[in-house]
C-alpha cells in the first residue's frame, strides 16, 4: 500500500480513537477525478454559475467527462419553497429535485442531465449529519462541524466523482466568502484539497474590479480584500477571474497578481458580455482550460480531436449571435415582472430559438393584474406572440385569462406553460363552450365549473416542499397532430413538470367537442399534459415547462415554433417559411 492510500485508510476511519474522519465510500479511488473550486468574493450575482458552467464546458469538449455541483448555504432542503422574487426561478430536475437557476445553465452549457447528487443545500447536510447522530453512526463522538459537517460536504462530492465517473468535479460554492453558512464549505474544499493530494483540485476565485464613474479608473483594492479573505481560510486561488464592466486592465490584473501569490496570466479578465454564450470563447482566449487542465495534471487525458469537433458545433451556435436580421417582440404575462431570474430559462429558451432562426427577440413583460377583456388590446396591440408562463395563486390570473382570450381570437400565437396551459383552457371554457362560472380550484375553491381541479394523488398531501407532481415525465403524442408535427412525428417526448393541478377529466369531451384539442397526455392516467386548437395559426399549451430543456445545442420545439410563428405574423409580406417548416430546419431532434 503506497503512503497515500493509507492516509486515505486512516481519514476514512470512524472511531473514538482517531481525530480523522472523512467518510470515503466504498471503491473510491484517489485520483481518478479532479476537482476545480470556484468561490466568489467581494459581492454575489457576479456569475459563478456562468464562470464554472463555461470553463466546465471547454473541458467537456476535451473529451473529459463532467459533473458539476452546486453547494448553497441556506437551511432549506431544496430550492422548491423559495420564493422565485428573491432568489430567482426554481429549476427542476428529471429526477424532481427542485434546484438552484444555476443548475439550468450547467444544463443548457454542458447539454446534459443532472439529478439530485448535482445539487446540495446545508439543510440537506445538516439532516444527513443529524439522522447519522440519531442512528448512533458516530460511535459516542461529539459530532462537530469539523470534522463531521465538512465530511459530509466531502462524502457528497466524493460520491458524485464516483457515480458520474467524472474527470472533473466542479464545484460552485453559492455565497461569497466570509459568509457564516458557507464558511464550512470553504473548509471542507480545503480538507479535500489536503487529503486528494497535489495537483488534484483547483481553486478558482472570481472578483470583482470596481471603476467608480468619478474615478475614471479601474479599482482593484475590494478584490484584493476579498482574495485575503479566502487565503484566511488556508485556500490559496490558482486562477483568479475579474469580472467588471469594462476589459481589466494589466495594472489592476499585476496588483491581484502580487497580493495574492497567483501568475498574473491566471488573473484573467472578464467583462461583461452581451451574451453568456459568448463566454467560452472568452475564457478560452484567455487560456483558462489548457491553465485549468495543467493545473490538475490531465493534460493526458485530453482528446484535441474532440475539441476540434465539439467546437465546431459550439461555434456554429454563437457565430449566429448578434447577425439576426429579424425582430419580434414576445409579451410575457408574470406576477414576477420586475425580476428577470424568475423566468431565466424562458427568457434562455426565447434566445437559443432566436439566434437559430435568425431573429432577435424584445421582450415585453405585461402586468396583467389590471388588464380586463375590453383593455386587453391596450396592451397587446404590439406583440406578435405571448407566453403565459408558469405560476401559482389568484394574482393577476382574470388578466391572463383576458389576455388568453384576446390572443385566441385574433390568430397572435400563443404559448402557455403549466399554469399558462391551465389559464387557456379556463378561457376556451368560458368562452367557447360557455361554461360561465369555469375556473381552476386554485383561484376559486368552491368553483362550480371546475374546469382545473387538484390532481387526485395531491388531494392527501399536508405541508409544503418536495411534493408537487414533479420532475421528467413522458408524454404520448396524438399522431396527425399539429403538436405531432412539431416534435417531428415523435409519439412519445419527454418534459418536466411541476404542479398540483389538471384539466379535471369531467370537461375533456365538451372541450374537445368545442375545437380544443389535447394532443399530449400521460401514457397511463388521464393527465393532458398538451392542448391546441387546430384552427388558430400557432396557439399551443403544456402542463408541463418546455423552457427547462431547451438548450443552444437542443433547442426546443416549442419555443421555436412560437417565434417561428411570431415571424410569421411580424412579417407577412416577406414569406417566412411555416413554422413546422422553420422547427424541422433547426431542431434535429429525434425525441
Ligand atoms: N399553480 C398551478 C399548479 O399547481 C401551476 C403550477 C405552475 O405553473 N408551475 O398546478
Amino acid at each position: 500500500m503506497s503512503n497515500e492510500n493509507e492516509l486515505l485508510a486512516s481519514v476514512s476511519d470512524v472511531s473514538t480513537e482517531s481525530e480523522f474522519f472523512s467518510p470515503i465510500p466504498a471503491g473510491y479511488k484517489k485520483g481518478k477525478t479532479r476537482y476545480c473550486f470556484v468561490l466568489g468574493t467581494v459581492m454575489s450575482g457576479l456569475g459563478k454559475g456562468i464562470l464554472s458552467s463555461c470553463l466546465a464546458l471547454l473541458m467537456q469538449n476535451k473529451g473529459l467527462k463532467i459533473a458539476p455541483i452546486k453547494l448553497e448555504g441556506y437551511l432549506n432542503i431544496d430550492s422548491g419553497t423559495l420564493n422565485p422574487f428573491r432568489h430567482g426561478e426554481v429549476f427542476v430536475l428529471d429526477d424532481g429535485m427542485e434546484c438552484d437557476m444555476d443548475l439550468g445553465t450547467y444544463e443548457r452549457m454542458l447539454n446534459q442531465n443532472l439529478s439530485g447528487a448535482n445539487f446540495a443545500t446545508s439543510g440537506q447536510i445538516f439532516r444527513a449529519v443529524l439522522d447519522k447522530e440519531r442512528h448512533g453512526d458516530y460511535l459516542g463522538r461529539d459530532v462537530q462541524m469539523i470534522p463531521h459537517v465538512t465530511g459530509e460536504v466531502k462524502l457528497k462530492l466524493r460520491k458524485l466523482a464516483m457515480q458520474t465517473d467524472a474527470d472533473i468535479v466542479f464545484v460552485e460554492i453559492g455565497g461569497t466568502v466570509g459568509d457564516l453558512e458557507n464558511a464550512y464549505y470553504i473548509e471542507a474544499m480545503r480538507e479535500l484539497a489536503y487529503e486528494e493530494g497535489p495537483k488534484s483540485c483547483c481553486f478558482i476565485a472570481l472578483t470583482y474590479i470596481l471603476e467608480p464613474k468619478v474615478l475614471g479608473e479601474q479599482k482593484s483594492k475590494a478584490a484584493q480584500l476579498g482574495i485575503k479573505q479566502i487565503m484566511r481560510c488556508g485556500v490559496q486561488p490558482d486562477i483568479i477571474a475579474c469580472r467588471a464592466s469594462n476589459p481589466v486592465n494589466i495594472k489592476a490584473r499585476q496588483k491581484i497578481s502580487i497580493y495574492s501569490n497567483v501568475p498574473v496570466e491566471r488573473v484573467i479578465s472578464m467583462p461583461d458580455s452581451s451574451s453568456i454564450y459568448m463566454i467560452p470563447a472568452m475564457l478560452k482566449d484567455c487560456g483558462l482550460d489548457f491553465e485549468v487542465a495543467r493545473l490538475l495534471n490531465i493534460e493526458d487525458r485530453i482528446s484535441l480531436r474532440n475539441e476540434r469537433k465539439q467546437w465546431l458545433k459550439w461555434c456554429d451556435f454563437t457565430d449566429k449571435i448578434g447577425q439576426e436580421k429579424h425582430e419580434i417582440t414576445i409579451g410575457i404575462t408574470g406576477k414576477y415582472t420586475s425580476v428577470r431570474d424568475s423566468y431565466a430559462s424562458i427568457i434562455n429558451a426565447l434566445e437559443h430559438s432566436g439566434i437559430v432562426l435568425g431573429c432577435k427577440v424584445k421582450i415585453k413583460w405585461i402586468e396583467t393584474t389590471n388588464i380586463t377583456d375590453k383593455t386587453a388590446a391596450e396592451h397587446l396591440s404590439d406583440v406578435d406572440g405571448i407566453i403565459v408562463p408558469g405560476g401559482f395563486g389568484t394574482r393577476g390570473a382574470e388578466g391572463k385569462i383576458a389576455c388568453v382570450k384576446y390572443v385566441r381570437e385574433n390568430n397572435i400565437p400563443y404559448l402557455g406553460i403549466c399554469f399558462g396551459f391551465q389559464m387557456a383552457v379556463i378561457e376556451f371554457a368560458r368562452n367557447v363552450c360557455g361554461l360561465k362560472n369555469a375556473n381552476s380550484t386554485e383561484i376559486e375553491p368552491d368553483c362550480t365549473q371546475p374546469v382545473i381541479n387538484i390532481l387526485p394523488e395531491q388531494k392527501k398531501i399536508e405541508g409544503l416542499g418536495g411534493n408537487m407532481r414533479l420532475g421528467g415525465r413522458d408524454i404520448e403524442i396524438k399522431p396527425q397532430t399539429f403538436t405531432h408535427k412539431l416534435f417531428n412525428k415523435s409519439e412519445m417526448v419527454r418534459m418536466r413538470f411541476r404542479h398540483r393541478y389538471e384539466v379535471d377529466p369531467k370537461y375533456i369531451e365538451q372541450l374537445e367537442e368545442a375545437g380544443m384539442l389535447f394532443s399530449g397526455k400521460a401514457p397511463e392516467h388521464p393527465i393532458m399534459q398538451i392542448l391546441e386548437i387546430p384552427k388558430h395559426p400557432f396557439f399551443i399549451g403544456t402542463q408541463a415547462h418546455p423552457c427547462l430543456t431547451s438548450r443552444p445545442l437542443k433547442t426546443q420545439p416549442m419555443f421555436v415554433g412560437l417565434v417561428a410563428a411570431a415571424m410569421r405574423k411580424h412579417y407577412p409580406n416577406e414569406n417566412m417559411p411555416d413554422c413546422i417548416e422553420a422547427v424541422r430546419k433547426v431542431c434535429n431532434r429525434n425525441d
